[in-house]
């Protein structure tokens, strides 16, 4: 069996600050970046474009003709990167149109069986949803144009045709740029090298053959796709880099672990093993530095001292906690062996306010972190990662299921007695939820 492979993404960092006028030259791509990109969403990324961004041909004769190129003086190298993007991200949002509107057919009581047969027809079927938007007859192969009549002779399909378009217009969400952090830049357009003694890269400008480089904190080489992200206020540039690891699978990992997931303890298991036991002070630390520099920042904001350094510190800090939370949930798999791992669902918009010295923003910004991580590191280990339904997961006794109280991090059920850590009680939920399938699957199409 050949060895499954995934991508994840490295950074790299400018070392040194990047002087004035280089910044000036990424500023100028990112900027004719984003209005090539403007120009492909406006194009084509209404209901009348849908017929030309796949495979995408059209638009890119389309856009060299249209002369956008030349005016701008971009690189085509750029160009195309930016049109391809653009693109990408149109069809990213019609399939995930489209997921929410079968998810609607799906749930809605009021249709026929032949009714529904019929609306996911029309989404899942070449142009029929494109001709249905745009009011005209779907082009479709001989055998499944009777197929198409079969359907529509049983409903009244301009109804259905009208409840569809009606759908898309309200959950139709158009890409617009109004401003871009990056741009991609491929192979052709950079090169790794050095500088006297700095290691780092050498990016095309728009002028011809001018290359700048950039020193970078690392002597990493990399061959693929890049994205790079000038930070003008920092005077420094951040690099996306996509790379593929190799899946690893483990036959000793056969565990199924619930966890639970804390401000102070990152994670607690249903056995109630704890990994990341200074996350909160991590965290704390972490934003009360943030704090005060934000205060003496804006109490000397006319001279503007040190923000560069501000910036970098910032950086530093942030890594040394990502540093934190890697290493743990490494040895949270090496230790617990999962082959399934069960988490609660992050509700949407939870209210903050558990601990007042910790930022509620930076709080639930961690939070995401640990999570991405536990995903991609469940992603690389071939461990299955599921969310379970979270309503009143910690006020329910996992012995008995009663509604028990809670009380300074603890919990106790008086219907049953049972007495544990509030986490780990909300851990052993976890669990039972999703041994017993109450598990969230998210929608296909969604990112
Ligand atoms: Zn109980």
């Amino acid at each position: 069996m050949p060895t499954e492979r995934i991508y994840k993404t490295v950074h790299q960092y400018s070392k040194l600050p990047v002087p004035a006028e280089d910044m000036k030259k990424l500023l100028e791509i990112l900027e004719d970046y984003r209005k090539v990109k403007s120009c492909v969403y406006a194009r084509y990324g209404g209901i009348g474009g849908l017929g030309k961004i796949s495979p995408g041909y059209t638009v890119q004769n389309e856009m060299t003709k249209s002369g956008l190129r030349s005016e701008l003086g971009l690189p085509s190298v750029y160009f195309y990167l930016a049109l391809f993007e653009a693109l990408g991200d149109i069809r990213g949002r019609w399939s995930r149109t489209k997921a929410k509107v079968l998810e609607l057919v799906g749930k809605n009581e009021n249709f026929t069986a032949e009714e529904k047969h019929y609306l996911r027809f029309l989404l899942k079927t070449g142009n029929a949803f494109e001709a249905v938007l745009n009011q005209r007859d779907p082009e479709l192969p001989e055998k499944i144009r009777k197929r198409y009549a079969e359907l529509a002779e049983k409903v009244e399909a301009g109804r259905l045709d009208r409840y569809l378009c009606r759908q898309v217009r309200k959950h139709h969400v158009r890409p617009d740029v109004t401003s871009a952090n990056g741009f991609a830049v491929s192979e052709r357009a950079y090169r790794y090298g050095t500088c006297g003694t700095h290691s780092g890269i050498y990016l095309s400008t728009k002028e011809n053959r001018k290359r700048i480089f950039v020193a970078l904190t690392d002597s990493n080489q990399y061959d693929s796709q890049l994205f790079v992200r000038p930070k003008p206020e920092e005077a420094s540039v951040e690099i996306d880099v996509p790379v593929s690891v190799s899946v690893h699978s483990h036959r000793d990992y056969v565990n199924e672990i619930g966890l639970s997931m804390g401000v102070f303890t990152m994670l607690t298991t249903d056995a109630g093993h704890r990994y990341g036991e200074e996350f909160g002070i991590f965290q704390t630390e972490y934003a009360e530095w943030i704090r005060e520099r934000q205060i003496s920042y804006h109490r000397n904001r006319e001279a503007n001292p040190g923000r560069k350094k501000y910036e970098l510190q910032k950086r530093r800090c942030e890594e040394r906690l990502h540093g934190y939370i890697n290493q743990e949930l490494n040895r949270f798999f090496r230790t617990e062996k999962p082959r399934i791992v069960y988490l609660v669902r992050l509700p949407h918009g939870q209210p903050g306010g558990i601990n007042k010295k910790i930022n509620n923003g930076i709080t639930l910004w961690q939070r995401g972190y640990v999570r991405e991580r536990l995903k991609q590191k469940c992603r690389e280990q071939s461990v299955e990662f599921a969310e379970v339904i979270g309503k009143d997961i910690s006020r329910e006794c996992s012995c008995c299921g009663a509604i028990g109280q809670k009380t300074d991090g603890g919990f106790f059920c008086s219907a049953c007695g049972y007495q544990a850590e509030e986490k780990v009680n909300a851990a052993r939920n976890v669990l039972r939820r999703g041994q017993s399938g109450r598990i969230v699957y998210e929608t296909a199409g969604y990112r």
